[in-house]
């Protein structure tokens, strides 16, 4: 076993996608990679095009990945902190510690192209 279980439950909704729009072969896969949800963009890869894809209704189809950053607030000042220069223990702007991650934990199906 290989593959990641979240892409194989994520591939569902994609056949179910495809189901409703019609499609009987899919093209291309758009997934929505949030920083934050754990889930390594090469391993989700490898699951989808090595594993998963083949011997689907999306064999061959391409995997596009959109990272989508991780954004956390200052629940005190309403700051936003870039994790990938500021150090994400404090707000730089009042030192608070009570921050909020409002983004970068989706895994989802953004779109897919088929026909
Ligand atoms: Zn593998
Ligand atoms: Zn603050």
């Amino acid at each position: 076993m290989h593959e990641l279980g979240a892409a194989v439950d994520l591939f569902k909704v994609v056949e179910k996608e495809a189901r409703k729009n019609g499609l009987k072969k899919v093209s291309k896969v758009r997934v929505k990679l949030g920083e934050a949800s754990g889930i390594k963009d090469d391993f989700l890869r490898h699951s989808f095009v090595d594993h998963i894809f083949p011997g689907s209704m999306a064999e061959g189809a391409e995997l596009e990945i959109i990272e989508e950053k991780v954004n956390i607030v200052c629940k005190d000042c309403g700051a936003r902190i870039d994790i990938s220069k500021d150090d994400p223990s404090k707000c730089l702007a009042c030192g608070g510690s009570s921050l909020e991650v409002t983004g970068g934990k989706d895994f989802c199906v953004d779109s897919i192209e088929g026909e």
